[in-house]
């Protein structure tokens, strides 16, 4: 697309991901003219067939690998850390690692944002996520549940969200209001969480001195199922793309086109939102009076464009966002900026079922178990999400032709090969048996877990990388601690062959030790906390409309105003900030452009 001219614009949103595309949307349908900057190269909206294509030859099959990015917009990415033998880790990517643990978690720049290659699990948070800081562990909110609870129903209609409605209230205990329903009723449990729910519903687990009852639920997804007639007070719901039919590769492409993505928001952008791709934003130009007055891109071409609005939002991802703050010396009364980096740090365990359970089927995870993300716990160790992993061994060892790898190898009883018929009959049982637990762990926001710029590190671009300094508080490591326990008792009660082993190696960059016992993590890729929202603008950079407290026309939105990442993935209640933020920054534009009472000159005298 051309660059956009001299042109003065209402609104310039920097980042066609998630957050931006949404922002974009509700600004332009209230006839704002947008000017959306993305980093990413244009050619990636060019549909399913080309990112498939490009997985389909990719050497390394990765979340970010059917997208071809941009080698101006470089991104992190799981390759980029590998484990040492003798436990830590190498960084080859474009994060500088300063650790002392790896912050393992990828995005995209790519138009359209890591939401391209996400895995589509779109669960709110509870009432009391918004209140962690009263159990003594990271922050409390500006704002309560109550107060995004109608952005969330607006977020899961945009996103067109699969649940139910009434199991969400009695398991997880949110509140709706009365009669509410998901635009689509809830995904089809996979086989593998019919035969957990028989093994595991009504029993409990011990975690410390309580016990915890456990109940399957199904999650919310934004992907499609089967329409509710009854949503939106029996107005019903129309979906955008093909129906889920189970393809198993949601991460990193639906070729269904099921999964939502930032793409489908964009198709519905009104046309005064104008997009630019293969645009680099370089710095937020601040005026003398403390206003925002645009932005500076590096486009294609590589010439820097300086473009103007009357008001600027920074929605390129949590850490880009906080690049951006710092590079433009922003924001940064408090000493916030890049600071409080939070992620959920996955525990992952495996085992065999006894039986055959079908896995490699369906999205990544269609039920979980919700018990241990509440209550008086959270104030000992980290809360967590169970996901029961419908996708086998793959995230803990790999896919499953690595396995056949080691089958071919050493897989026969005297430690050779096996061939035929008998590899057959070993992979097709043990494979079969393959399943996962995915332990999303909460992660508190810790001052020292920040991002900072060096320049001695620089890209293409010759722009400062993102340093990040990231480690697992002692609370985190006690909730891992936790999980693994509760992972032990599940197992015993599924009856199922335990085969989870941590050690240092290739695989395990995230390996640590904690009281004398090995673990390993991985990551969600939820990060979170870099411009973090608070009530003061002493300790916080965004107030709780993800305005920035020193300008008052600068907004920073996404998961890095989240002042508690809390257990849920948190793409949905990034969602519903941006749309209450919308409201806010069609306010203030309203306000800027009100007509100007003309006051009468002198007292007495009549205004022609
Ligand atoms: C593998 C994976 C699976 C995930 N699964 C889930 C899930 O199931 N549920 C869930 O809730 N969350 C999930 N997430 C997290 C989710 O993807 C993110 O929370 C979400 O995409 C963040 O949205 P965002 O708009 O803030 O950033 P992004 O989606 O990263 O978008 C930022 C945009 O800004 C652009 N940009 C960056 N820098 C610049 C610049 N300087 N100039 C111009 N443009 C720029 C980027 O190119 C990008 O398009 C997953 C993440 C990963 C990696
Ligand atoms: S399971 Fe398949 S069809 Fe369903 S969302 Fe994932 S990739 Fe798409």
């Amino acid at each position: 697309m051309t660059a956009p001219g001299g042109r003065r614009w209402d609104v310039i949103v920097v980042g066609a991901g998630f957050a931006g595309s949404l922002v974009a949307k509700v600004l332009g349908d209230r006839g704002w003219r947008v000017l959306v900057l993305e980093a990413g190269a244009g050619a990636t909206d060019a549909g399913p067939d080309r990112a498939l294509e490009a997985y389909r030859t990719a050497l390394v099959k990765s979340p970010n690998s059917p997208y071809p990015t941009s080698p101006s917009a470089p991104s992190p990415d799981v390759p980029d850390l590998t484990g040492r033998p003798d436990g830590g880790y190498r960084a080859h990517g474009y994060l500088v690692q300063r650790g002392p643990l790896p912050y393992a978690s990828g995005y995209l720049r790519a138009n359209g944002g890591t939401g391209l290659a996400w895995t589509g699990l779109a669960p709110r948070m509870h009432p009391e996520d918004f209140r962690a800081g009263d159990f003594g562990h990271g922050r409390n909110w500006p704002i309560g549940y109550q107060d995004l609870e109608p952005y969330y129903r607006a977020a899961e209609h945009e996103l067109g969200v699969a649940a139910d409605a009434d199991e969400q209230r009695e398991a997880v205990g949110l509140p709706f209001p009365d009669g509410y329903r998901f635009p689509m009723r809830a995904i089809p449990r996979s086989h593998l969480d019919h035969v957990m729910a028989e093994a595991l519903d009504g029993r409990s687990v011990r975690d410390r001195e309580a016990r915890v009852r456990l109940r399957v639920t199904t999650t919310p997804h934004a992907r499609n199922g089967v329409p509710d007639p009854g949503h939106d007070g029996g107005a019903g719901y129309r979906p955008d793309g093909g129906r889920c039919v189970g393809h198993a590769s949601c991460v990193p492409i639906c070729p269904s086109g099921a999964k939502y993505t930032p793409l489908r928001t964009q198709a519905r952008w009104a046309p005064s939102v104008a997009l630019v791709t293969d645009a680099v934003v370089t710095r937020v130009r601040i005026a003398a009076n403390g206003r925002a007055g645009g932005v500076d891109y590096l486009a294609h071409d590589g010439r820097t464009h300086t473009v103007e609005a009357e008001l600027v939002v920074l929605a390129a991802h949590a850490i880009e966002n906080a690049k951006l703050l710092l590079l433009s010396d922003a924001a940064n009364r408090s000493d916030q900026v890049g600071r409080n980096l939070m992620d959920h740090p996955v525990l992952l365990t495996w085992g065999l079922m006894k039986h055959q359970i079908g896995p490699y089927r369906g999205p990544g995870s269609t039920s979980g178990l919700e018990g241990f993300r509440f209550g008086p716990a959270r104030a000992r160790r980290a809360p967590f999400r169970v996901e029961i992993g419908n996708w086998g061994w793959t995230w803990a060892l790999g896919p499953p032709d690595l396995r056949v790898a080691e089958l071919l190898r050493t897989g026969g009883p005297d430690g050779r090969g096996l061939f035929g018929a008998e590899l057959r009959r070993t992979l097709g049982d043990r494979v079969g048996r393959e399943f996962a637990f995915q332990f999303e762990m909460e992660q508190d926001a810790d001052p020292a877990n920040r991002v900072t710029l060096d320049p001695r590190h620089r890209d293409r671009l010759g722009l400062p990388r993102p340093v990040v300094h990231y480690d697992l508080s002692d609370w985190v490591k006690r909730g891992i601690a936790a999980a693994k326990g509760v992972s032990d008792q599940l197992m015993g009660l599924l009856g199922a062959e335990d085969r989870t082993r941590f050690e240092p190696g290739p695989a395990w960059p995230g390996y640590f030790e904690h009281e004398g016992r090995p673990y390993a993590y991985r990551a969600a890729g939820h990060g979170a906390g870099t411009h973090i929202m608070g009530d003061s603008p002493a300790t916080s950079v965004v107030d709780q409309w993800q305005r920035c407290w020193d300008h008052s026309n600068l907004y920073a939105v996404g998961c890095g105003s989240m002042p508690t990442v809390a257990t849920s993935n948190p793409s949905l209640t990034m969602a519903a900030l941006a749309l209450r933020s919308a409201d806010r920054m069609h306010q203030d534009l309203l306000a800027r452009h009100r007509p100007i009472r003309l006051k009468r000159a002198f007292e007495g005298a009549d205004l022609p």
